[in-house]
């Protein structure tokens, strides 16, 4: 079959990972880890065995962080935290570190910002500028639809809703007032100005390698004084001054990171990545959007170039769809548990090959089907 010989051609026997996260890795970083994984760096230990407070740790820290500093272009006056508990975790911290006075604006646009909002309105005063819910999260607000309190501390905002499929192309308009970033499902698949920012942060299992580690980039002096009463591992005063290492780190996720962002580096950087990122997305939703078969409801302006959930008009074939999909070497396509349907996730390491497989896949399907 004319699928199965595609994806022969892309990459070899493993077929193509489209989950959401845990995600794919690029087959090069694979090789490198399984070379290294009995001796890193000439140390005799596996990089599953190397001491935190070792001398080869220390540089494998330092690389990393210059390598994501020089690849998002951080300003040299913000700080990079390498951190644990995900994503959901930032979304206690932020509002612990940075609403002890004032509100909390949120942009409600998908699951994963009505999740940080709940938990910043548990925390402190949070107030939901725009929320999108009773839309279907189907688009993002234009300006004119949102006002900000007059106290608000920070706008916090979802870049991608790796539920929804929908993605920020433009920042939230927001003037002096910082603005704070849930980058977890967008990271370096694209540039984005890391100044007009006072906090952004990121799980790693989907652009940056796999889960366990969290990157934090903050601007300092926007911190408060004063964060007597927090947890140290909730504070990022403290976390700052141990250099991450307040506690044993994940330190494989942490070397993981760090050959991301060489194959990162390797590929020409993030913006080769963004018009390679750019290019994938338009095969699949060209698919999608030259059928009556299938359906993307989002609206066309804010389309997420990482995750595209899409329905079956006839949703009773959804099944039959996952099945051959598989059977033709395309993995992990089901929609997430509460929204149903499919999703296919297109991340850094997906090359692609793997969305034309996925385009070819989806014209041949709704063929035989539709
Ligand atoms: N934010 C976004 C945009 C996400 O996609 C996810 C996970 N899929 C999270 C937050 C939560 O991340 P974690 O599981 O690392 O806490």
């Amino acid at each position: 079959m004319k699928i199965t010989a595609a994806i022969e051609r892309g990459a070899a026997t493993r077929p193509w990972n489209f989950a959401p996260g845990p995600a794919m890795l690029p087959a090069e970083v694979l090789a490198e880890i399984r070379a290294e994984l009995e001796d890193y760096a000439g140390t005799g230990v596996s990089p599953l065995e190397l001491g935190h407070r070792s001398d080869a740790f220390r540089a494998l820290a330092q690389r990393t962080e210059e390598s994501l500093r020089e690849l998002m272009a951080i300003p040299a006056d913000y700080a990079v935290l390498f951190l644990h508990g995900g994503a959901t975790l930032q979304f206690g911290m932020v509002p612990l570190n940075l609403a002890r006075q004032g509100t909390a604006g949120y942009l409600i646009t998908g699951q994963w910002s009505a999740k940080a909002y709940a938990e910043a309105a548990g925390i402190g005063r949070a107030h939901a500028v725009w929320d999108g819910r009773a839309e279907g999260y189907l688009r993002l607000p234009a300006h004119a639809e949102w006002h900000l309190p007059r106290d608000c501390s920070y706008l916090h905002y979802t870049v991608n809703e790796t539920i929804a499929g929908v993605e920020f192309h433009a920042l939230p308009e927001t003037g002096d007032l910082p603005l704070v970033a849930d980058m977890t499902s967008m990271i370096l698949s694209r540039p984005v100005d890391v100044r007009r920012h006072a906090l952004i942060y990121a799980a790693t299992q989907k652009n940056l390698g796999i889960a366990g580690l969290t990157v934090v980039i903050l601007r300092p002096e926007l911190l408060p004084e004063q964060t007597a009463g927090l947890p140290s591992m909730l504070d990022y005063r403290a976390h700052m001054a141990a250099a991450s290492l307040l506690n044993t780190p994940p330190v494989f996720a942490w070397y993981v990171a760090g050959k991301m962002l060489d194959w990162i580096r390797a590929q020409g950087g993030v913006a080769a990545l963004a018009a390679r990122n750019r290019r994938k997305a338009q095969m699949v939703y060209a698919a999608l959007d030259g059928s009556g078969f299938y359906c993307n409801a989002v609206h066309k302006s804010c389309r997420s170039w990482m995750n595209v959930p899409f329905r079956l008009h006839e949703a009773a074939l959804e099944p039959l769809f996952l099945r051959e999909a598989e059977a033709a070497g395309l993995r992990n396509l089901a929609g997430h548990r509460s929204a149903g349907g499919l999703r296919a996730s297109l991340y850094n390491a997906m090359p692609e090959a793997g969305a034309a497989a996925l385009a070819a896949f989806l014209r041949d399907f709704e063929r035989r089907h539709g």
